[in-house]
């Protein structure tokens, strides 16, 4: 069917069918003649408890039949109050001021000028943003100059300012990572404002996974160094690695923190920058012109708001934790029967992610593996969407032990098929 519909990431010249899909209901859409379709990627990673999670749908309803959307500089509104308020509950004691916005690029892309902004307002030159080797943060200019480069911002390459990026801790060479930090934290000729990274796993990245122990090195270097440390919490947050934050398992506390996809649930577009004192103190004076300098249309959305809070709720008052605990179990044991495949290679798990590669000589995201897995998977009605010849399963937490048992038996089937 041709479309006057552009989708993202989709290369129609292809003429890959675009299947439709009518409802969804916890872990599984529904096509417009029924079938169901298992979403073992969370509709790209933002669902966590499932889709059309009654709470959540009652308080988007409730909320846009009583205050749709109002403009949020120098107004305010209950729902995202009630937002800030309750997510103090969930975030370290000391980011204690809440920006929002309305995606995760932007939530990035609000991070970056604030840290460049602290210094600025300070009168103390430090511009250079650090980076980690493979790391994504969003498709916006800003996000894809901080993101590695490649195929995807090629053209975009001449509009993209210049990072220090420091390497991915690969095994056995995590020592290279520390010391290339230190390096651009020491050099007094472009002294850096911050180091942002994705903790844990970087997500789009190809689902590279680093420990705890690294992200605190990486953190206490800056902290030493006086460079800001921005925690890209936008894949990672609300319980992907297995805590609510990637951040709690080093034991660190950011300086500014970014989430956007599972801050809703999934449900509608919501983002949060998180920030500390000292931050919000570099922007809080007399002088207009050192107000923080960022809005759109539709900040703190009250309906995106309401969203939220519903899903604040849900971590309060449903057992959440035991059900990523349940998908963490499941998938270890998966990842045992895993090991033994000839085909396959780096199984690796971080929580609710698992992920491995098929073995392709031309490993890399435009392998033609990519595609023929992607239609593979969707033959046999599961939502998988591999990263070149990464596999991953990040399912949402409602999913149930037989719905993941036959994400992974298709998983299986695709590794003898391949
Ligand atoms: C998805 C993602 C983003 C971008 O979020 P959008 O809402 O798609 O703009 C930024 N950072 C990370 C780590 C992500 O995974």
């Amino acid at each position: 069917m041709t479309t006057r519909i552009w989708h993202p990431f989709t290369q129609h010249g292809l003429g890959e069918p675009i299947p439709e899909i009518a409802r969804a209901e916890g872990a599984v859409l529904y096509k417009t003649d029924g079938t169901p379709i298992i979403d073992a990627i969370s509709s790209w990673w933002v669902q966590t408890h499932g889709h059309c999670h009654p709470d959540i749908v009652a308080a988007i309803q409730a909320q846009s039949a009583e205050l749709d959307q109002m403009i949020f500089a120098g107004w305010t509104h209950g729902p995202a109050q009630h937002l800030a308020e309750g997510l103090g509950e969930f975030l370290p004691d000391s980011l204690d001021h809440i920006f929002f916005s309305d995606s995760g690029s932007t939530a990035v892309e609000v991070a970056l000028k604030m840290a460049l902004g602290f210094w600025h307002n300070q009168n103390i030159a430090r511009r250079r943003i650090l980076v980690m080797e493979h790391s994504y943060h969003g498709d916006t200019i800003g996000a894809m100059s901080i993101g590695a480069r490649g195929v995807f911002n090629q053209a975009y390459a001449p509009l993209l300012f210049d990072v220090g990026t420091i390497p991915f801790p690969e095994a056995s060479k995590e020592e290279d990572m520390a010391a290339a930090l230190r390096a651009f934290c020491q050099d007094s000729d472009n002294p850096p404002a911050a180091l942002i990274v994705e903790p844990l796993v970087l997500g789009a990245g190809g689902m590279k996974i680093y420990s705890p122990e690294l992200l605190r090195q990486l953190h206490d270097i800056c902290y030493e160094h006086d460079v800001l440390f921005i925690a890209d919490e936008v894949m990672t947050g609300w319980g992907r690695t297995g805590t609510v934050f990637a951040c709690e398992q080093a034991g660190i506390s950011p300086d500014i923190l970014c989430m956007a996809k599972g801050l809703t649930g999934g449900v509608i577009p919501l983002a949060v920058t998180a920030a500390t004192k000292p931050i919000y103190d570099a922007h809080y004076s007399q002088d207009r012109s050192k107000m923080f300098f960022h809005s759109s249309s539709f900040t703190a959305n009250p309906v995106a708001c309401a969203a939220a809070g519903a899903n604040l709720k849900i971590w309060r008052e449903e057992p959440v934790q035991e059900r990523i605990d349940a998908i963490i179990a499941r998938h270890e044991a998966f990842a045992a029967r895993l090991h033994n495949r000839s085909n396959i290679s780096a199984v690796r798990q971080c929580g609710t992610i698992l992920a491995f590669e098929i073995d392709d000589s031309s490993g890399d995201y435009m392998s033609s593996l990519g595609p023929e897995l992607l239609r593979f998977f969707r033959e046999r009605n599961v939502l998988l969407r591999p990263l070149g010849n990464t596999v991953y399963v990040m399912p949402p937490y409602c999913i149930r032990p037989e719905e993941l048992d036959q994400v992974y038996s298709v998983i299986e089937e695709a590794i003898d098929h391949f």
